[in-house]
């Protein structure tokens, strides 16, 4: 998308309001948003509620988090001389690179300079006389603008289990979203990682190394696959940046905008020579390979996804030496690829470590959090550090945790409280001037590419409307409703959306999250834009704009 010639006026939007555009947060999203609206001349404010940028990348510092895209598929692709600078050192890199890497960009497009650190937003509301909004963070300070932007990010609200007594503990416990900067040492300590989602397993595998005694607590048992990292040398990295074109371009090309292109292939129109072969290829092969790179039937024909659950079930059986604890490990409730697959390193052989016991939470619920440990059904646990690796009250949460009001004093939280609805993603009906970088609704995935896109297609809108005047943008209600129900259609057929995850708004934890909703857009990232696109390249008449 480039920016057309009427949208490169420098227009200050709002004078008499503070800002013209605030922005909810500095990581990927809000940085590159930084960037983008500079370009209009826009006078631009991020409230961060951490102390430096990075988001997802600054909050989850957790022992073993990095990334499960490949490095240089997740890096901005906006900037060539950016592309020339950074080297990534692995090909998946750990959370300290990256928020290196996040602080790299910072400082080389002097993006600091626009963003107000440890402010948390606590509500915005529309002031449709005005045509402006008003936010009040948490010190109670209070600011205005003509647009709001969130940049939340969809795994931003990290959510503890309903658990009684977690206060009671006496030792030290973490969220592995909200992990402290000072670095914690498990030598010789009695830990517990509670939940093996993605961050668990990451978790999991690197405290092993060092506690005296790691006892995981696991609920639903997830289907893990090999990330099969390794580092980059100046070589490589060469031979990576040489590629870029054509990476940056398969990405714009695939479903969700990873790097592993489906295979055209069913899963039955080839022999089980030919299938085995292909699923040991992917299992030996890198990333996302064997989730995003498979037949093309493998998430939506139960017959296709079940055999290939089995592979994958054979494979922890040949990695986990006691067949009861591999049982365990062996999910029952989805088939492979149903749920986020957790990218591992040695997980699975983790539980062949004398150091390491698995307490089944399905056999013997979690009756309390005592003062010393965890008390199950069937025995009390003793330990130094509990990690609480319960994941995120996703997609929308972020969203909840502000009081956000539109038109008329409407609250997004219950307009939202069967399901989200939105148009493209970025916007929703009653709330004018609000755009969503990462929504519910918009193209998930490898997030970076989707993140770019979004932004400038929020940027050229606002340079649309300075252009002409105007100072109003609304979602209409028939195209928010052509919208949800190309969402609902592209939802249809899914397996993934017949299984509780945070990917259908399942969340345990939190009040009212019980029950499936439509959080995500499970079309192609292609079919997003051209949809996108096309609302641009028609003046947006979806919208009211005045
Ligand atoms: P998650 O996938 O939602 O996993 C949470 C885990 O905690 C699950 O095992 C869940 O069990 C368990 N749990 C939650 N509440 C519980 C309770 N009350 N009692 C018992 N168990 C409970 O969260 P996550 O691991 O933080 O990952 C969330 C998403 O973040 C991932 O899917 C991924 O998209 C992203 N992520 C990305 C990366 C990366 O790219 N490198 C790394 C980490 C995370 P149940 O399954 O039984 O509910």
């Amino acid at each position: 998308m480039t920016l057309s010639s009427e949208t490169n006026h420098p227009t200050p939007e709002a004078p008499g309001l503070d800002h013209d555009v605030i922005v909810i947060g500095a990581g990927m999203s809000g940085l590159y948003l930084i960037y983008r609206l500079r370009e209009l001349g826009l006078r631009v404010r991020v409230f961060e509620a951490g102390t430096g940028v990075g988001g997802t990348w600054y909050w989850n510092r957790y022992p073993g988090a990095r990334f499960d895209s490949e490095s240089y598929s997740y890096g901005y692709s906006f900037s060539q001389e950016l592309l020339d600078e950074w080297d990534w050192s692995e090909h998946f890199s750990s959370q300290p690179e990256i928020e290196r890497y996040l602080n790299f960009v910072a400082d080389k497009f002097d993006l600091r300079r626009d963003i107000q650190f440890s402010s948390r937003v606590r509500s915005a509301a529309y002031d449709g006389e005005n045509r402006c909004w008003n936010i009040v963070l948490e010190d109670g300070s209070r600011h205005s603008s003509r647009f709001m932007i969130t940049a939340l990010g969809p795994l931003s609200a990290p959510t503890m289990p309903r658990f009684a007594g977690v206060e009671d503990f006496q030792g030290r416990s973490f969220h592995t979203g909200l992990w402290p900067k000072e670095n914690i040492s498990f030598a010789g300590k009695r830990v517990a990682v509670i939940g093996t989602g993605a961050s668990g397993v990451q978790a999991i595998q690197e405290v092993a190394k060092t506690a005296g005694q790691l006892t995981v607590f696991q609920r639903r048992p997830n289907w893990c696959t090999p990330l099969h990292n390794r580092p980059i040398d100046k070589e490589e990295m060469a031979r990576i940046r040489a590629g870029y074109p054509e990476l940056f371009q398969r990405c714009r090309e695939t479903a969700a905008c990873f790097v592993h292109t489906v295979d055209p292939r069913g899963t039955f129109e080839v022999t089980v020579a030919e299938r085995n072969a292909f699923w040991e290829e992917l299992y030996a092969g890198p990333g996302f390979g064997i989730w995003q790179g498979n037949f093309r039937d493998i998430l939506t024909d139960p017959k296709a996804n079940k055999l290939l659950s089995d592979f994958v079930a054979d494979k922890i059986r040949g990695r986990v030496h006691d067949p009861d604890i591999a049982e365990l490990l062996i999910p029952r409730d989805h088939g492979f690829g149903t749920r986020r697959v957790p990218q591992e390193t040695h997980y699975y052989e983790v539980y062949n470590r004398p150091n390491v016991t698995l307490v089944s939470m399905l056999e013997t619920p979690v009756e309390r959090i005592t003062r010393t440990g965890v008390r199950t059904s069937g025995a009390d646990y003793e330990f130094d550090i509990i990690i609480y690796a319960t994941g995120f009250d996703a997609v929308t949460g972020s969203f909840d945790r502000i009081d956000i009001s539109g038109t008329d004093g409407r609250k997004l939280t219950e307009e939202w409280k069967s399901g989200p609805t939105t148009f493209v993603g970025v916007m929703v009906e009653g709330f004018p001037n609000m755009f969503m970088v990462m929504g519910p609704h918009a193209a998930l995935g490898n997030n970076p590419r989707s993140i770019e896109y979004n932004v400038e297609w929020v940027r050229d809108l606002i340079g649309h409307m300075s252009g002409r005047d105007l100072t109003v943008a609304a979602a209409r209600p028939e195209a928010v409703e052509e919208w949800t129900g190309f969402v609902r259609q592209k939802a249809q057929g899914l397996l993934s959306n017949e299984i509780d995850s945070w990917m259908t708004g399942v969340n345990m934890n939190v009040e009212g999250k019980q029950t499936r909703t439509l959080v995500r857009y499970s079309g192609t990232a292609p079919e997003y834009r051209e949809w996108c696109d096309m609302v641009a390249a028609k003046g947006y008449p979806e919208l009211a704009l005045a």
